[in-house]
């Protein structure tokens, strides 16, 4: 049974603000999303920002509801449960989040910042022993726990979110950016720790990111998102057959210097449409390098082009 399944998931928000007050303009953020995530898999959500990945991430965690689809956690749908059940269930779901200086609170010790999920959850037996061992397998000394968020570097600080999301043993962590707040070289470093920790903890991860160099080396599957649509979605490997891959992700790792030595530089150019007025037909049209007449009339379905590999594109696929 897949771990997480979003069902032909839509998010609009209705736009009432400024000079649009008044004249019931709906954004859509998302549109029409299916993904699924089996247990111990990394899927890794990538785009541009405000392409919809952090709206697809609030709505996997039930932090809010879909306007349209179903969104399936442990094979149960998360916009159906009680408030209570669904309490329960999210403490099998946690998240990293992007920049530790401002997720931590600076008033509160290690310690302190460790317990909370225990106390909230009113799990306090063997707190002090749990904090200890979470310290250690974030690669923390137990002594460290006396001393305040500010006391630390920006990759010691992303180690203790991630011990305070693993407090409560969840099964899916969710990383939004783990580390592009960081210096590049800790990059490496807390990428490591999430490998090690998903064994360790017997983890599924999403992780969202802008930059494909930053989760190649962490991802089975990839899914690849424009303007609150999945584009591609595919094994991490399929990276390496370069021809074959949508022309935005092609244009997103020619964009990741790391990953392309030599490539030529982006291709990508102009700003993505705004979701107030997405594109006709292809929504990648206005800025694709091998736009089709057709591509501005008619939206691609996503078609398997390869074992496990979808691809919404009118090109012919040469993999
Ligand atoms: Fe480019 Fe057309 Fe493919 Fe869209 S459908 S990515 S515009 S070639």
């Amino acid at each position: 049974m897949p771990l997480l399944r979003l069902e032909n998931v839509s998010k609009d928000y209705n736009v009432n603000q400024g000079f649009m007050a008044g004249r019931g303009i709906r954004l859509s953020a998302l549109a029409g999303v299916s993904l699924t995530l089996t247990p111990g898999q990394t899927l890794a959500l990538v785009g541009e920002s405000g392409c919809g990945k952090s709206t697809l991430s609030r709505l996997a965690l039930a932090l809010e509801r879909p306007s349209a689809g179903r969104v399936f956690f442990s094979g149960q749908d998360l916009n159906a449960l009680s408030p209570r059940r669904l309490r329960a269930l999210r403490t099998q779901m946690q998240i990293v989040f992007q920049d530790p200086a401002t997720s931590l609170n600076p008033k509160m010790t290690v310690r302190e910042i460790l317990s909370e999920p225990f106390i909230i959850h009113n799990r306090k037996e063997n707190m002090e022993e749990e904090i200890i061992f979470l310290l250690r397998a974030v690669g923390m000394a137990p002594e460290q726990a006396r001393l305040y968020p500010h006391q630390f570097s920006g990759g010691q600080r992303q180690r203790i979110g991630i011990a305070r999301a693993l407090a409560l043993r969840p099964s899916l962590l969710l990383a939004d950016e783990p580390v592009s707040a960081l210096d590049v070289s800790v990059q490496a470093q807390v990428l490591n720790l999430l490998l090690t920790l998903k064994e360790q903890f017997g983890l599924t991860y999403l992780l969202i990111a802008h930059d494909l160099s930053v989760v190649t080396h962490l991802a089975d599957r990839l899914a690849i998102m424009y303007l609150g649509k999945i584009v591609e979605t595919m094994p991490a490997a399929a990276l390496e057959s370069f021809a074959g891959l949508h022309p935005y992700t092609q244009a997103l790792w020619r964009s990741a210097p790391s990953l392309t030595p030599g490539r030529k530089p982006p291709p990508l150019t102009g700003e993505m449409p705004s979701p107030l007025a997405p594109p006709s037909g292809c929504r990648f049209h206005p800025r694709c390098p091998e736009a089709l007449s057709l591509c501005a009339r008619e939206e691609p379905a996503l078609q398997e082009i390869g074992p496990g590999h979808f691809r919404a594109c009118h090109l012919e696929a040469r993999l």
